[in-house]
């Protein structure tokens, strides 16, 4: 497993970047904040709206405890 790269952090917000399982040349933006919660660039969270292995990881990586996704926020 390959860890989140953290491009960028401020208060309230991570911008991060995550490489794809099934393909090392892609990289998957996450991005967090309390307010909208996790956005991820998957196709997995884009059609289906969940929590994804990404959010995941970098959710593991960062002690975030919060699994709602921005979808179910607005
Ligand atoms: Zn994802």
């Amino acid at each position: 497993m390959v860890s989140p790269r953290l491009l960028e952090s401020n208060d309230e917000t991570l911008f991060l970047e995550v490489r794809s399982s099934t393909n090392p040349k892609i990289w998957y933006d996450v991005m967090y904040d309390k307010v909208h919660h996790w956005l991820c660039t998957c196709p997995d969270y884009y059609f289906r709206k969940r929590f994804c292995k990404h959010m995941r990881e970098c959710a593991e990586v960062f002690g975030i405890s919060d699994t709602i996704v921005y979808a179910e926020v607005c």
